[in-house]
């Protein structure tokens, strides 16, 4: 797996790149907590205007546009004025200076001022048509003056708008401990953003990587409300494994990153050729290796991780132990097996149980895949030996009817299990400090069956392989768990 360190030649230069990934997990981080308080500013702004104006909460305006709004010359935008005709915003006649039919558009625009730190929006940005309906287009008036008008929400937005955002919009005054004003951890935050992108050698010196993780961290963990924010935390812990350089970094993590680190070189003024030659080297040999790997390698790594996965169930579940007293008298299950008979519960259970023989029955309605079932019977009735020989099916690629083609034995039908590509067997009661069901898989089944060194990347692959396949889990045991935090019935 490809490192920062392997871009390029210079210590220096990585520390450059490493601070690009840093800003680049803080941002995400400020970006969902930025976004969520705008939105916070949008109903409140409109909540205000319509009881002060005693209109019903539905009422809204997409008839002005924010030269409607302004008085020509408007301040920083109608500079070019010749015969006193405007040539900028208000250039033609339907963008003239003239009131909101409804006042809501004007009274909204003096509350986007009042809530302006120095009470100048950033008109040039905004649409005020959306307004009504675009939180972020309120955002936009307060990020820097220039430069944003395409941007569409908080996740468009670069890092140095975000935090203009917090800056400029005076509701975080009360989000912050400390007072915002030109020093503060805000605008330190922002020297960090500057200093990457305005680094014509895109080289960093120890001591400046350091005092920034310091500001990016210290941000991100201000006490008011980022240090409770989920988001912000794991940008926190994030950050600390980047500084130790202990966090892995994905193939897909490292493609997107290089890919973001070289807009920022392109987009600098007196950008240093030589570092932009050597990323793009880089960068080119990488994506060539990553496109061409990437395909081969999920279907490599998926067969072997299934294969592995047969060998380990067979060899953990296809014996029962007959006598706790003599573990070598150990029977096959299969030999053993009678299978339960199961009935299906209606939801309001009008007593009329349907008997069903089927895996089929038991996971389709029709031809629609459930997405959960629940078995349910007193303790000891067979409901773990069901789940067991249920996997041991999956792993069995043998039709069991062409064994016994006149018998039609109950649950003969393996190949209804056979059309998933993973069938993934959890024991709640070993995993009871989860709730995380891919958490209990790592724990119960990848660490068995990989060595160390190879888990994470088993861990990966197990997120893709049930982000894209279609994976059946069998929990056994629910009654004997309970969710750490006790919110949810079940595993998540
Ligand atoms: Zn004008
Ligand atoms: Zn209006």
């Amino acid at each position: 797996m490809a490192g920062l360190a392997d871009v390029f030649s210079e210590q220096e230069k990585t520390n450059w790149l490493k601070e690009c990934l840093g800003l680049n997990i803080a941002k995400h981080a400020l970006e969902q907590f930025v976004d969520r308080e705008m939105t916070d500013v949008w109903t409140q702004v409109y909540q205000v205007v319509r009881s002060r104006l005693n209109l019903p909460t539905t009422t809204v305006c997409s008839n002005c546009c924010t030269a409607n709004l302004l008085k020509c010359p408007a301040q920083n935008i109608c500079k070019k004025r010749s015969k006193n005709v405007c040539r900028s915003m208000h250039d033609t006649p339907n963008k003239q200076h003239r009131p909101c039919s409804m006042t809501i558009c004007d009274e909204v625009r003096d509350e986007i001022i009042k809530a302006h730190r120095y009470s100048q929006p950033s008109w040039k940005n905004t649409s005020a048509e959306q307004w009504a309906n675009n939180h972020w287009q309120i955002a936009k008036c307060f990020l820097p003056p220039d430069g944003y008008s395409e941007v569409g929400s908080a996740h468009e937005t670069d890092f140095n708008g975000i935090i203009s955002v917090m800056l400029n919009c005076k509701h975080f005054d009360s989000k912050m401990s400390f007072a915002i004003a030109q020093t503060c951890l805000l605008s330190k935050a922002r020297e960090v953003g500057r200093a990457v992108r305005h680094n014509a050698d895109c080289k960093m010196n120890h001591i400046d990587l350091q005092n920034t993780f310091i500001a990016l961290i210290d941000l991100l963990s201000d006490p008011t409300s980022l240090g409770q924010d989920g988001q912000a935390k794991h940008a926190v812990r994030t950050l600390k494994q980047l500084e130790v350089d202990t966090l892995k970094i994905t193939e897909a993590e490292m493609s997107n990153l290089l890919k973001d680190a070289q807009d920022t070189l392109t987009q600098m003024k007196q950008v240093a050729d030589a570092s932009l030659k050597e990323m793009n080297d880089f960068l080119e040999n990488f994506l060539k290796r990553y496109a061409s790997i990437k395909e081969e390698d999920y279907v490599c790594a998926s067969e072997e991780f299934i294969t592995r996965l047969k060998k380990h169930y067979n060899d953990a579940l296809s014996h029962v132990s007959m006598s706790t007293l003599f573990p070598s008298g150990d029977e096959s299950l299969h030999k053993l097996y009678a299978a339960p008979s199961i009935c299906r519960k209606t939801e309001n259970n009008d007593g009329e149980n349907e008997a069903v023989s089927t895996y089929n029955e038991i996971l389709y309605t029709g031809e629609k895949l459930k997405k959960r079932i629940f078995l349910q019977d007193e303790a000891g009735m067979g409901k773990t030996t069901f789940a067991t020989k249920l996997i041991l099916d999956w792993c069995n690629q043998v039709e069991a009817s062409s064994l016994l083609p006149e018998s039609n034995p109950p649950f003969y039908d393996a190949s209804t299990i056979h059309e998933f590509k993973l069938a993934l067997f959890i024991t709640l009661r070993d995993s009871v400090v989860h709730r995380d069901v891919t958490k209990m898989i790592k724990e119960q089944l990848i660490d068995l069956m990989y060595a160390d060194t190879d888990r994470e990347e088993a861990y990966l692959l197990l997120n893709k392989l049930m982000q894209t396949e279609r994976c059946l889990v069998v929990h056994d045991g629910l009654d004997e768990w309970r969710d750490p935090e006790g919110k949810v019935a079940q595993p998540i």
